[in-house]
């Protein structure tokens, strides 16, 4: 009914706009132990079937004959099987539900109008119209379930929603569910209702569901117990209500915003401060909460944060009882010191998790159409920086060895050098290498040559880091795409 100013006696906000209009009201059925009936013993029945048996119902299938695997079911005592055509005669007694299923209209149509004459909710399989009831598409986090329907009206956008959501969401929801269900009476004894809600959505949104997400239920319960029995003693005074610090030492992967991982932008999102680093771009940092606080910690010459004073500001955030994630380029653990950040955090007593992150080699590989193993090929890969040479902590005639592929990080300052010592270390001057300079981003180029040529080309080219170089056999593969390495080499010669 719609109220309009001709007729002024709804005040409420509510009663002057429309009224909502739902085709449906999503409800969830409990089926456990209880009747459900299932007309129909073929295909799409099965897929009835199966969908109804995560729920415990009993099911009666009622068929003139099934599928072998439903017969099996029925063998084993998993159905009921009346073996008969369906006739307006067949009692549905008591059942929660009847499905029809038998693909036949004319069936169908009797199924439901026997049942909607004995008040059951009926399904008929893609007919809406012949329907009490729909089935939703479903993302089956359990406990945790979300329904999504069109009405029957657009199946396959309904779907694509469910796709979005079950890309969207932890896959370990369902545990973290549990994980606070277990809880719930203990958190009640300790706090006071005022203080439960707040302290749930710091359990939710903070370290304890992320190590629940990762799998980690452990370190999560110890986590949680510290958390409560802060929140009782202080009422965290001392961290105006925020309660304990965290870390997430977070993978960026190496540019490309779509290559986060879906853990890296769940915790992105629940954020309260990011320090991140140079190669971590805008695009990025975009997917991050609004309102998070982001600090810029780049080792750039100007404007040079020490590791020292890096590790300083992770405590210092941490210890204000903020969620500060620590954003990396590529992966933390490959050149990126995350071994350091983490030893510091554990001596303070900050509780971390690490996001893997798509490192560098990875994106670069990928991008550039360069496998880093191949069967003929190479049989390993090494990553190796190119920022230390000296100190003989490099193993140069042994990176200089055919049949594999070597990947230097922040070699493009020290190409000639890098290049010298394994020509010195008896690599073959036309041993192909390759540079991927901004690998992934949208500026990112490629150049091909061999360890002679390669150092000339980057000059003439004017590659500027970050880029890799990455030398093998097998970056001479799908090479059509180093039109800019071809036109050099033509200039270098
Ligand atoms: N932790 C990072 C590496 C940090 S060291 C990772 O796992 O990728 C920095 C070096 O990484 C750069 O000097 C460069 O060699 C390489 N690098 C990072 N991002 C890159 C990119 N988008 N393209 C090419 N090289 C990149």
């Amino acid at each position: 009914m719609r109220l309009t100013s001709e007729n002024p006696s709804g005040s409420s906000a509510g009663l002057r706009d429309n009224p909502p209009c739902m085709d449906y009201l999503p409800v969830f059925l409990q089926l456990q132990a209880r009747p459900v009936v299932v007309v129909g013993g073929g295909r799409v029945a099965a897929r009835k079937i199966e969908l109804l048996r995560r729920t415990g119902a009993r099911i009666t299938v009622i068929a003139p004959e099934l599928l072998p695997e439903l017969q099996e079911l029925a063998t084993q005592g998993e159905l009921q099987h009346i073996q008969a055509h369906f006739s307006p005669s067949h009692v549905f007694n008591g059942a929660a539900a009847v499905v029809a299923a038998t693909g036949m209209s004319e069936v169908n149509a009797a199924v439901s109008a026997a049942a909607q004459a004995q008040r059951i909710p009926v399904n008929v399989v893609d007919d809406p119209a012949a329907s009490t009831f729909i089935f939703p598409a479903i993302v089956d986090r359990s406990p945790i379930l979300i329904a999504v329907s069109s009405g029957g009206k657009a199946p396959v956008l309904a779907r694509r929603v469910r796709e979005q959501m079950e890309a969207l969401l932890p896959a370990r929801l369902g545990a973290l569910a549990r994980f606070m269900g277990e809880r719930r009476k203990a958190v009640k004894r300790a706090l006071r209702a005022a203080a439960r809600r707040s302290f749930w959505e710091r359990i939710v949104g903070g370290i304890v569901g992320a190590r629940v997400f990762a799998g980690d239920e452990i370190r999560a319960a110890e986590d949680f117990e510290r958390e409560l029995r802060t929140t009782h003693l202080t009422r965290s005074a001392a961290t105006g209500g925020r309660g304990l610090g965290e870390c997430y030492l977070i993978g960026a992967g190496p540019g490309d915003p779509d290559l986060l991982t879906l853990r890296a932008l769940q915790l992105l999102q629940q954020a309260d401060v990011i320090l991140y680093d140079r190669l971590v771009p805008a695009a990025v940092l975009e997917r991050a909460r609004r309102e998070a606080e982001r600090v810029f910690v780049g080792k750039e010459t100007g404007n040079h944060t020490t590791q020292e004073r890096i590790n300083e500001l992770l405590v210092h955030y941490a210890r204000l009882g903020l969620r500060v994630a620590r954003l990396k380029g590529g992966d933390p653990f490959i050149f990126g010191r995350g071994g350091e950040e983490i030893e510091v955090l554990a001596a303070h007593g900050i509780p971390y998790i690490v996001v893997p992150g798509i490192t560098a080699a990875l994106g670069a590989a990928a991008a550039a159409n360069i496998p880093l193993t191949h069967r003929k090929l190479a049989q390993s890969v090494t990553f190796v920086t190119g920022h230390v040479l000296d100190d003989g902590a490099l193993d140069w005639p042994a990176l200089a060895r055919p049949r594999q592929t070597v990947v230097f990080y922040m070699g493009v300052g020290h190409l000639p050098q890098i290049v010298g010592k394994l020509l010195a270390a008896g690599a073959a001057p036309e041993h192909p290498a390759a540079l991927v300079e901004r690998a992934t981003l949208p500026d990112q180029r490629t150049l091909r040559g061999t360890l002679e040529t390669i150092a000339a080309l980057a000059q003439a080219a004017n590659v500027r880091p970050p880029a890799l170089l990455i030398v093998g056999d097998v970056t001479t593969l799908a090479a059509a795409d180093s039109v800019i390495g071809s036109e050099l080499e033509a200039i270098a010669s």
